[in-house]
């Protein structure tokens, strides 16, 4: 099978034997869920916009293993050119859904992880490529949607694996029989989890010779035996339950993240892709997260398109849409959000070429990208509310607006300039508010700090790669130093 319909996809998630917990209740109907069902229509977009001729050259690409017509987010890539097509997908899809739309792990994560079994092989002659290729065949051609989980719940953060009071606290193998092994532990904000078919699990940080156990990289299916799935709560999810469609600001799209525990969950053989080798998971992990860091430069700017656009038109709605500070506003925000998504193009235009044959991007180009995600978006929300104005936090609902008693003083005295009606303002003032304080605020604000690693990981890294021994050595030449 090729290239799924958004329907399709839809009814494949739906016929998984799931356990999702959401409000202390298992949740029988995830898919028609009106608090779930928004993430699960960013994935369905990924699947109707690979079918739309206006979009197949971003959203599709030709697998280099089998010839085939695949979705972009499946796609080992062959070139800096893929690496940039990508970061523009990413975008793309901010701008159609305001929203992490999740399916980004699964590229990140199958490239990392295609580059390391190849050089995992090459030291300890293993056979992890091979099988790992075929993993991927599977995948692009079932055109399957993995989720990937990295992050351990950690426990005590100031000491390894091994030495936690309750080992449970990173994920480990707990038994290993001939035909696989056996995991336990948990990984937590597990993007996507509750729409995707498979689940891609690797270590969440370097480990040491006496990790060994935790030193696991494999794939299962969602609804595997032993997974729980605990579904993490949204500011104003609630609203979701309401009537009418202005209170939640983005009705249509949103995202999800999941505490999801693997309680003696069995692997076989061949879903496992690293097993033991310590000394390659630093590795690993580094190639993984430069990777994402280097997707936040496409798809939180694609989410900042929208921000911008809904501070212009709310500038518009406002009458101040000429005042020259507004203006300058806009102008920040455009010049942050462009200076974000330059650092997505410049790390995947200076990629390189990795020795399994994939590409890999610009690692400090893409930690400075990412670092630059820490920050921006949240000058980018500050400017918003700024041109808004304190009705994004004090608006009456849209139940008043509806209200037979008093929709007529929302009405009259909400409205904007222009002929400007209440409904049009409170539906732009919303979507603000739901992407710098709502359900969206996870996939613009936070998400920027702490997904693909909290500012210091990046700069960690922005240190190791900067290679400051040469800049002193320029120095020293133009300085006339000679030590
Ligand atoms: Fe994709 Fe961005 Fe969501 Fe990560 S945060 S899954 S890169 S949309
Ligand atoms: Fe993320």
């Amino acid at each position: 099978m090729q290239l799924m319909t958004g329907d399709e996809y839809v009814e494949s998630i739906r016929n998984m034997n799931w356990n999702i917990w959401m409000g202390g209740e298992k949740i029988e109907n995830h898919v028609d869920n009106p608090i779930l069902r928004p993430s699960l229509n960013c994935l369905k977009l990924s699947y109707d916009m690979a079918l739309d001729p206006a979009y197949e050259d971003l959203m599709t690409v030709t697998s280099h293993l089998t010839g085939n017509k695949i979705n972009r987010f499946s796609h080992i890539h062959r070139s800096t050119d893929d690496l940039m097509k990508k970061v523009k997908m990413q975008r793309l899809m901010g701008r159609k859904t305001g929203s992490c739309f999740q399916r980004c792990v699964i590229c990140d994560g199958s490239n990392a992880l295609y580059a390391t079994t190849y050089d995992i092989d090459q030291k300890y002659g293993t056979a992890y490529f091979e099988r790992f290729k075929r993993y991927m065949i599977d995948v692009q051609n079932k055109d399957l949607i993995v989720a990937g989980a990295l992050t351990d719940p950690k426990g005590d953060r100031s000491i390894p694996p091994t030495k936690q009071s309750d080992p449970d606290m990173y994920l480990r193998v707990v038994e290993r029989r001939g035909d696989g092994v056996v995991v336990s532990g948990a990984k937590a904000h597990l993007t996507g989890i509750t729409n995707a078919h498979e689940v891609f699990v690797m270590p969440t940080m370097a480990l040491s010779p006496e990790d060994k156990d935790y030193a696991i990289a494999f794939s299962v299916p969602t609804d595997a035996q032993g997974i729980t799935i605990i579904v993490g709560r949204q500011s104003c999810d609630e609203r979701k339950l309401e009537d009418g469609d202005i209170d939640v600001g983005n009705s249509v799209f949103g995202g999800v993240e999941g505490l999801t525990i693997f309680d003696r969950v069995f692997v076989p053989n061949e879903r496992i892709f690293l097993n033991g080798e310590t000394d390659f998971v630093g590795l690993l992990v580094e190639r993984f997260a430069g990777y994402h860091r280097n997707s936040y430069g496409g798809c939180k700017v694609g989410v900042g398109d929208v921000l911008i656009g809904a501070a212009a038109l709310i500038a518009d709605y406002n009458g101040i849409a000429k005042a020259s500070h507004v203006k300058d506003k806009i102008i920040e925000m455009i010049h942050l959000n462009e200076t974000l998504f330059s650092g997505g193009i410049a790390s995947s235009a200076n990629g390189v070429k990795t020795a399994s044959g994939n590409y890999y991007i610009d690692l400090l180009l893409a930690n400075v990208c990412k670092q630059n995600v820490t920050r921006f978006p949240y000058e980018i929300c500050r400017l918003a509310e700024d041109i808004a104005g304190g009705i994004v936090v004090t608006a009456p609902s849209e139940k008043d607006l509806r209200s037979d008693a008093v929709g007529h003083y929302v009405e009259k005295y909400l409205k904007g300039a222009n002929g400007v009606s209440a409904e049009t303002r409170l539906r732009a003032l919303r979507l603000i508010e739901n992407l710098t304080l709502g359900t969206s605020a996870v996939g613009y604000r936070t998400e920027s700090m702490h997904g693909a690693g909290s500012p210091q990981a990046q700069r960690i890294m922005i240190q190791r790669q900067a290679n400051l021994e040469e800049k002193k050595k320029l120095a020293k030449t133009l300085a006339r130093i000679e030590q």
